[in-house]
Parts: C-alpha cells; structure tokens; sequence
C-alpha cells in the first residue's frame, strides 16, 4: 500500500524494494549476533536515556564535532520536525526547492505554515540569485533543502551554500545531509562560523540502520540548547542507541566498504541508463530522460511513466514514482540493478520479460 507521502508499507519479502533510498545490505550476521548478545544486559523496564550520551558520544567522533553540538532523533524526520515545530507558526513561511523531500511540506502544513518552492531546474544549474531573491521577497523564517538533493541526486557546491547562509544570516538553514556520505561534502564545520546553520543526518541511508530510526541535528550550543527545550523526552528507545552506538564505533570500515560499492554501481547503472536514454530517442514507448547523481538513488522521467513503474512492478520491483513524470530508482546490489537496466531495455523495445 502507498500513502498518501508516497510512502511504501511494506509488509511483504517478495518485493524487491527500490524506493526508499536504504542500503541493499543487511548487517553482516556474525556482528548481529555479538550485538544481540550486548542487549541482553538492556534494563526494559526503564526508559531510554533521554540525551542518549553514549549514542551523541559516538556520533562525535564519526562526525568531528563535540557531543554538546548534537541532539539525538527518532530518525532525522523527527528532528526535521522539531525545528519546524518551534520556527513555524501559522502563516509563516519556509523555503525550499521543488522537487525536495516531502516531508518538509509535511511539518510545515501540520504547523499552519506556508512552503515556498524554487523550481530546481535539475536540466540546467540551480540559479543561487534567484532563490535568493524569492526567500527574501516572501520574508521566509527557515530555508531548508535537502544535499545532496531528493529526489533529483543533484548536490549543491559548498560555495553556494556559504552564499545562502549569508543571505539568510537572520534567519535558520536547515541543511539536511541524509546522503552526505554518498557525497562526501559537508557543511558541519561550519556550525560555529554561521549560527545560523543547522545540519541533520541519518543512519537510515549510508549505515544501512533504517530499522532502528536513528537521525541527528548538528548545530552550534545556543541552538542546541534552545531546541533541547522543545524535544520530546525518551525519544530513542533504548534498543536502538544500543545498536546505533556499538555500530558507530566498531564498524566505520563496513561503512566506507560499502559506500564503495554503492558509488561504483551508481556510476555503473547510470552509464547504462545514458544508454538505455539514446535508444529510447527511437522508442514507440516514448523518451526516457536519466540524471546524474550525487546521492544512492537514479532520478529519471519518462514520457510513460505508468506504463515503466508497471513494467517494474510486474517483476516484483518497486520503485519511487512522483505525481509528474518523473520517477526514481535507488541503487542496489550488483544483479538488482542488473535487472533494473534489463527491464528498461525491455520496456524501451517492447519486449515482454
Ligand atoms: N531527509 C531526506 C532528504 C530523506 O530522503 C529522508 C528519508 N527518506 C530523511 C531526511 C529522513 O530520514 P530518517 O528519518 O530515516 O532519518
């Protein structure tokens, strides 16, 4: 079943899951176990720990800034939500680019407020004046944009974003980095120049721990403390600060593997999808369009979109389809996205798999 955020529930194994940007590798089983092993020293009856030191403390290190400069999530949604939640109140107006995450839409209207969208003209090159201009004409409190982008992959240069937050320097910029290490740019160094500057993360996408809803917001102490006053208490369950926290500390290498792998197969299954575009040039089923990507997802639009998001479900494949034409793949394993071209191929060509 699909939401109405276009949000999969998924309730079944047959499927192979192509929309939701996780990673296609379960945690090596003999580390499961070990972890499995540490939860059982886990006191249910107690709540979590609010602030979730050990967790923020782990997070630290990995991220490269003090644990006071971190506040823990029931994944970074949550904390999307809490500085929306305490920005926005009725009428009041948030920035962003179209297309980006939904969620931010989301929060905003279940706060009263309004979203502004700059078109981000995936074709061509954002125009950094342009939206500048529009979040000052329409005196917007936060400006918020996802880096790199969801859904499009495209990734906004460093320079550009210091640009902004000079623009903005009155008002909050949230970046939200839930694919930053597909990327490897980031702006969390830059929480102590520009207190205006908020940063949230995951490990829902390059750690591969969605299950667990962990997410982080990175900022400087007066931001920090000033949001601690609004978070909801006992917001992490103890399990997944537990798994989260041994994760981050023992298993930094399975991470950089693989993100390895992912970003070789994303440039591999773009190039095929180049491909796969050219030919479509000819194709009765109409043109396929492909775009690069700086994320773990392929964005695309197709003159048939229905019939392509079809072709793939009939294989049991799902993936993410938007209200216009256009659609977006995440990148999976070696033989996954095998498929995912094979099917392409075919649905350009018209032939039946
Ligand atoms: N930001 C962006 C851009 C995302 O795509 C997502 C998840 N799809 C999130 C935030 C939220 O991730 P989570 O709540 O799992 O941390």
């Amino acid at each position: 079943m699909i939401n109405d955020l276009g949000i999969y529930s998924n309730n079944s194994k047959d499927n192979l899951l192509l929309n939701g940007n996780e990673s296609p590798k379960n945690i090596n089983k003999d580390k499961y176990f070990k972890i499995l092993e540490n939860l059982k020293e886990v006191d249910l009856n107690r709540y979590p720990d609010t602030d979730g030191d050990n967790l923020r403390e782990a997070y630290s290190s990995y991220v490269g800034v003090s644990s006071d400069n971190i506040i823990i999530g029931n994944g970074s949604d949550e904390v999307i939500n809490l500085v929306i939640s305490k920005n926005i109140k009725s009428g009041d107006k948030l920035l962003t680019v179209t297309p980006d995450f939904v969620m931010y839409d989301f929060y905003t209207a279940l706060n009263e407020g309004n979203v502004i969208k700059y078109n981000l003209d995936v074709d061509n090159s954002f125009n950094l004046e342009e939206f500048i201009e529009l979040g000052k004409k329409e005196d917007v409190k936060i400006v918020m944009f996802s880096n790199p982008n969801n859904p499009t992959g495209f990734a906004y240069s460093t320079e550009n974003i210091i640009q902004i937050l000079e623009a903005f320097k009155d008002k909050i910029v949230l970046v939200d980095e839930a694919y930053f290490e597909f990327n490897g740019e980031s702006v969390v160094s830059l929480i102590d120049k520009y207190p205006n500057l908020i940063v949230t993360r995951t490990l829902s996408k390059a750690w591969g721990l969605a299950a667990l809803r962990v997410g982080f917001l990175i900022s400087n102490k007066d931001n920090i403390n000033e949001l601690l006053k609004y978070k909801t208490p006992y917001n992490v369950n103890t399990i997944s600060q537990e798994i989260a926290s041994i994760y981050l500390t023992e298993e930094v290498d399975s991470l950089k593997e693989n993100l390895k792998l992912i970003i070789n197969e994303r440039e591999r299954l773009y190039i095929e999808l180049k491909k796969a575009e050219e030919k479509s040039l000819d194709s009765k089923k109409g043109n396929i369009k492909f775009y690069k990507s700086k994320a773990n997802f392929i964005f695309g639009r197709a003159d048939n979109k229905e019939e392509l998001i079809n072709a793939f479900r009939e294989e049991k494949i799902i993936i993410r389809s938007f209200e216009d034409n256009s659609f977006r793949i995440t990148v999976g394993l070696p033989e996954e996205n095998n498929k995912v071209v094979e099917i392409i191929n075919d649905f350009i060509f018209c032939r039946s798999l």
